[in-house]
């Protein structure tokens, strides 16, 4: 269990975020991600308020971006130290 290699995989998760919510990341990616996942509970909970966040956004499209919504989950993720 080293501190380093999960900061490492941390960070390429926090780098693949936006595309794999998205559903454009490759699949070799989506699969190393998920492992991540799966045993990062901090990353793990960064994406599910990315995917919440945008499904949100895209069932209430006409409502302008809620940017303090973004920033408290910027906060969020920022307690799990990520990077
Ligand atoms: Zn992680």
């Amino acid at each position: 269990m080293s501190a380093h290699v999960r900061s490492e995989q941390c960070l390429h998760a926090q780098r693949c975020v936006q595309e794999y919510v998205d559903g454009t990341l490759v699949a070799e990616e989506v699969v190393v991600v998920d492992e991540h996942l799966a045993v990062c509970p901090c990353c793990a909970k960064c994406y599910g308020l990315e995917a919440g966040v945008r499904d949100v956004m895209r069932k209430a499209c006409d409502e302008p971006c809620p940017d303090g919504l973004r920033a408290e989950l910027r906060r969020i993720c920022d307690d799990c130290d990520c990077e």
